[in-house]
């Protein structure tokens, strides 16, 4: 068919049912459907179509008995062609319903069909029936973003997300939150990333930033006496991108006047049964368990463990003090730990295997010096142990492998090193044994083992900088039992803030906040930021800390991290309808682009060419 011969002028009615509608209950109606092609076969003398809409497939006939013209047209529908079909409900012979079709029990014999336009050849396959079969490449289904977003698995993402906005707005207003709009044309604020600047026309030579985060604003929403906040915001953070992350992202952003640590997690909980209750269709057991930074760090090598399986972090230190191995005493000499982890069934593994292990995971993905390690034989024989026996006697070893209460078919891994590095190093071997291990279930099915980590450090010692800074940012409160000595023992304060976890991901983060001025400027002290700085930056809030700010706290939600757990999905750019690939593009806009030179001089910018900025 030619693109000419479509008039596009579409002669029916107004659609009568989705594609996704017909059930035996319609049979003997006449009904319109409008949708694309998805496919198309040819069975002697008849041919039939699966017509695609958002809401599903609908099997139509065409035969020439029924309508010629009709049957005529059809021979020339190809993928993806937009139709426009009006025909009779009739119900599927017994051998041709498809049980896995909502729609399956019947089909339409179509009467008259309006090709309202037509497809070149796709660049890959959106067909509901070919999606698994041969997924293109992200690269290609990126610039072809609107055919992608036509596949139904994808559809399915954009109206889970759809869900949680309702049940967000919901479940907020029922909780006496106000929805505000904060700007995006803004000044810098604290989260630690680098800034977004557009450059303002009219100030040559001032930016605004985009925000990072609305932090400063809905804490003056706070003084201002709005009491609830919550806002469903874009954030933008300029990072090098890791592999989950985006340059803009969405927050479920909340703040409230009075609050307690108690009242934010139970809000939050509250919260997360909602969307799940919504979504998910089950019962979240809360409130959820709380556990400190520090013993996080300890059991599980990591501020945010995954909770869905043990594999506990255990501390050898005091039992190979003094054991005259040189790894070990030198790193406890310094001050170090000898962390272990008891992996079960694991305890016959060959040689090849604990190279590989040593050499590609632990060197070289975790960047720890070296693995040592006793396997247990299953058959209760000996330990074998990574280190040679006059250097690490045997005594020591059983006495190692008594305390962890290891036992045969068990494999010990052991790493020696400075905390909290080692600590981290052993979390990210515990996470690849976990995997080794297929304890890590996959899909969107559950379990959900969500967790509070509370009481983070409210500073991080930056060695290149060497200045300390907010570990979450400058406005969270220190702890009341850490105020005094936050000079004395700048590393050791501890903080009013709190992560949410969900299986190993943050899914939110917060805290309680400093609303007393002179703290906050013990704390922009603390952070090495002067007072002509601190008035210069943060004037504004300090100022409105002035007159009566109420104490206050709050959290941001990753939106589009719940999403993509709430469905599965393997990485944010799945569930962001137009994401950013790795090096910040956007592939089918392909932002971002040059600009016109009159452009630039109406802002008063001049672009450096980079080589001769390199020169
Ligand atoms: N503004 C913080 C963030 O984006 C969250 C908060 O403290 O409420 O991480």
């Amino acid at each position: 068919m030619q693109r000419e011969q479509i008039t596009g002028t579409d002669t029916h009615q107004r659609r009568t049912h989705t594609c996704g509608a017909l059930r035996p209950e319609h049979v003997g109606q006449t009904v319109i459907l409008k949708g694309w092609v998805d496919t198309r076969r040819d069975l002697g003398g008849l041919i039939f179509i699966d017509l695609r809409d958002r809401y599903g497939l609908t099997q139509i006939v065409f035969s020439p008995q029924d309508g010629l013209d009709a049957y005529k047209l059809a021979d020339s529908l190809r993928s993806e062609y937009v139709v426009s079909v009006e025909g009779r409900v009739q119900e599927r012979s017994d051998e041709t319903i498809n049980p896995k079709l909502p729609t399956g029990q019947v089909e339409v014999r179509v009467d008259d069909l309006v090709v309202l336009n037509t497809a070149d050849v796709l660049p890959f396959a959106v067909s509901a029936h070919e999606e698994k079969r041969r997924l293109a490449s992200e690269d290609l289904r990126l610039k072809y973003r609107y055919l992608d977003l036509r596949r139904p698995e994808v559809q399915q993402r954009f109206l889970t997300r759809h869900a949680l906005y309702q049940t967000v707005h919901r479940y907020f207003d029922a909780h006496d939150f106000v929805e505000i709009e904060t700007p995006t044309l803004m000044k810098s604020t604290p989260e630690g990333a680098r800034d977004y600047l557009v450059p303002s026309r009219v100030h040559p030579g001032h930016f605004y930033a985009l925000p990072q985060s609305p932090q400063t604003y809905k804490q003056i929403l706070m003084v201002s006496g709005l009491d609830r906040y919550v806002q469903i915001v874009k954030c933008f953070r300029d990072e090098d991108l890791r592999a989950d992350r985006q340059p803009e992202f969405t927050q479920i952003d909340v703040e409230i006047s009075f609050a307690t640590e108690d009242l934010v997690y139970e809000l939050m909980e509250g919260l997360m049964a909602a969307i799940w209750k919504d979504i998910k269709g089950g019962d979240l057991e809360t409130p959820f368990p709380r556990m400190r930074y520090d013993e996080a760090l300890r059991r599980f090598g990591s501020d945010k463990p995954d909770m869905r399986f043990g594999l506990e972090l255990q501390d050898l230190s005091e039992v190979f003090e003094g054991s005259g191995f040189r790894v070990f005493d030198s790193t406890l000499a310094e001050g170090g730990k000898i962390m272990a982890l008891v992996v079960p069934g694991m305890g016959d593994q060959g040689r090849g295997y604990m190279d590989r292990l040593d050499k590609n995971t632990v060197r070289k993905q975790i960047g720890a010096g070296g693995l040592i390690y006793f396997k247990l034989p299953a058959d209760g024989s000996e330990a074998v142990s990574s280190v040679k026996e006059h250097v690490l006697p045997r005594a020591t070893v059983d006495r190692a492998v008594e305390a962890l209460g290891a036992g045969a078919g068990d494999l010990v891994l052991i790493l020696a090193g400075a905390t909290p590095t080692v600590y981290e190093q052993m979390g990210a071997l515990r996470l690849h044994m976990a995997g080794e291990l297929n304890l890590i279930p996959e899909g969107a099915d559950g379990p959900w083992k969500f967790l509070w980590v509370t009481e983070f450090p409210l500073l991080e010692w930056d060695e290149k900088a060497q200045r300390f800074f907010a570990m979450h940012h400058p406005f969270t409160s220190p702890r009341p039992e850490d105020l005094d000595s936050m000079f004395d023992n700048p590393r050791e304060t501890r903080a009013r803030a709190y992560d949410l976890v969900l299986n190993g991901s943050e899914i939110g983060g917060g805290s309680i906040r400093i609303h007393n001025p002179t703290v906050q400027h013990q704390m922009f002290r603390l952070l090495g930021i002067d007072e002509e700085e601190a008035q210069e930056r943060f004037g504004f809030l300090l100022d409105a800390f002035r007159y009566g700010a109420p104490p206050h706290g709050g959290i941001a939600l990753g939106l589009d991290r719940i999403v993509m757990l709430l469905t599965g999905a393997d990485s944010l750019r799945d569930v962001i309808a137009f994401p950013k690939t790795q090096s910040a593009q956007e592939p089918m806009s392909n932002s971002p682009a040059p600009v016109d030179g009159h452009q630039l001089e109406d802002l008063h910018i001049q672009v450096i060419d980079i080589e001769e900025e390199e020169d």
